[in-house]
């Protein structure tokens, strides 16, 4: 379960990417990180400080499905908890 969640939002990871040094986030994440670094053309893994490149930014499909799996999971869980059994009661009254 740890493992979906990204270190810069800390949320399950939507379209995870990994980036060289084998570390994952979310593709919204590591672009709005890339932003700081964009004039310096690399930057260091918020994770491990390690030199990436943002070429080396690709598409986690394996870890996309996992998460995708959990969010699925998770979201039945709530909707089903979600659904108080109360009968819509009429308030209506006849004159
Ligand atoms: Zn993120
Ligand atoms: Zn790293």
């Amino acid at each position: 379960m740890k493992d979906i969640l990204c270190p810069i939002c800390k949320e399950p990871m939507r379209n995870p990417v990994s980036v060289n040094c084998g570390h994952n986030f979310c593709e919204n994440c590591i672009d709005q990180y890339f932003e700081k670094w964009s004039e310096v053309a690399k930057m260091l893994c918020p994770v491990c400080r390690v030199r990436n490149k943002k070429e080396s930014i690709r598409l986690n499909w394996q870890l996309k499905s996992l998460v995708d799996k959990v969010i699925l999971q998770t979201t039945r869980g709530c909707l089903s908890a979600e659904h108080p059994s109360a009968p819509a009661k009429s308030t209506y009254q006849w004159p």
